[in-house]
C-alpha cells in the first residue's frame, strides 16, 4: 500500500490547483454548490479579513462527533466536489487564510502515524477501530503540509520514515502549506483531509479514487457532503448531536 500512496498525493495536489486556477466545474447535478464554494474560496484567499465569520475554528467538535476539525479556516471544498470531468474530490479542503506554515494542523482522532520516507507534505494515521463502524480499520490522510518548494511543515517529531507512532487526538502534526509537486503552480494554502478505506491487508487503499474514501462529514458532525450541501457554509448539523 505504501508505495501507492505517493503518487495519488501528488496528483491530488495538482488537481486542487487546477480547480482553483480554472473555471472548469462540470455543469449539472450537484455542481452549483461546488461553483459557489469555489467562488467563496477565491474570495477568501484574496482577502480573508473581509469574512472572518467564514472560518471554522481548529479543534471544533460538533456535539458527539468522533473527530475534531483538524485545522482552522474556511471549509472550502467538500467530499464529492468535482473539479473536472471524471474527477470527484476525495476529501475536504480547509483553507487557513494565512501564509504557509502558520495554520496549525492537529490529529482529528487518535491513531498510529506513518510518514513514508519520500513524503514532504503528507502523513497518514491508522485508526484500528472506526468509531462509526466498530471493527473496521480506516486511515486518515493529511496533505499539503509543505511550501511550494517542498520544504516540509510537518512537525519535527514525525520525520520521513516515521512508522506507526501513536498520536492522541489534538496532537500537533504540522502546519498548512501550498505544496503541489510543481513549484511553479502551488495550491492555495490549505489542508486536504480524507478518510481512506483499508485494503484488507493492513494498508490503505489508493486514496486518489473517490470510491476508496469515505465522506468525512459524519465523522465531524458537519454537513459537508457535496450533494447534500446547497452551497451554504458547512456547519454543525442541527439536532441532538449538536452542542
Ligand atoms: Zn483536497
Amino acid at each position: 500500500m505504501k508505495g501507492r500512496m505517493i503518487y495519488p498525493a501528488f496528483l491530488l495536489a495538482v488537481i486542487v490547483s487546477a480547480g482553483l486556477a480554472t473555471a472548469a466545474f462540470l455543469p449539472g447535478k450537484g455542481n452549483s454548490p461546488g461553483v459557489l464554494r469555489r467562488e467563496r474560496v477565491f474570495a477568501w484567499l484574496a482577502n480573508p479579513a473581509v469574512h472572518p465569520e467564514w472560518a471554522a475554528p481548529l479543534g471544533l467538535r460538533c456535539g458527539n462527533a468522533p473527530f475534531v476539525l483538524p485545522t482552522g479556516g474556511l471549509i472550502g471544498f467538500l467530499w464529492g466536489d468535482s473539479f473536472r470531468i471524471g474527477h470527484r474530490h476525495q476529501g475536504i479542503d480547509i483553507f487557513g487564510g494565512t501564509p504557509v506554515g502558520r495554520s496549525a494542523v492537529v490529529a482529528a482522532y487518535p491513531g498510529y502515524l506513518t510518514r513514508l520516507p519520500e513524503w514532504k507534505s503528507s502523513l497518514i494515521i491508522r485508526v484500528p477501530d472506526d468509531p462509526l463502524k466498530p471493527g473496521r480499520q480506516i486511515w486518515i490522510y493529511y496533505t499539503h503540509m509543505a511550501d511550494s518548494q517542498g520544504n516540509s511543515y510537518i512537525s519535527e517529531q514525525y520525520p520521513p520514515g516515521t512508522e506507526e507512532v501513536y498520536v492522541p487526538a489534538g496532537t500537533l502534526l504540522g502546519y498548512q502549506g501550498n505544496y503541489s509537486g510543481d513549484p511553479d503552480n502551488p495550491v492555495g494554502v490549505h489542508l486536504h483531509f480524507s478518510i481512506v478505506k483499508d485494503n484488507g491487508n493492513n494498508g490503505a487503499m489508493n486514496e486518489f479514487k473517490l470510491r476508496n474514501t469515505l465522506d468525512p462529514s459524519p465523522y465531524l458532525g458537519i454537513e459537508l457532503n457535496a450533494w447534500r450541501n446547497k452551497g451554504e457554509l458547512p456547519g454543525c448539523l442541527p439536532g441532538p448531536s449538536s452542542g
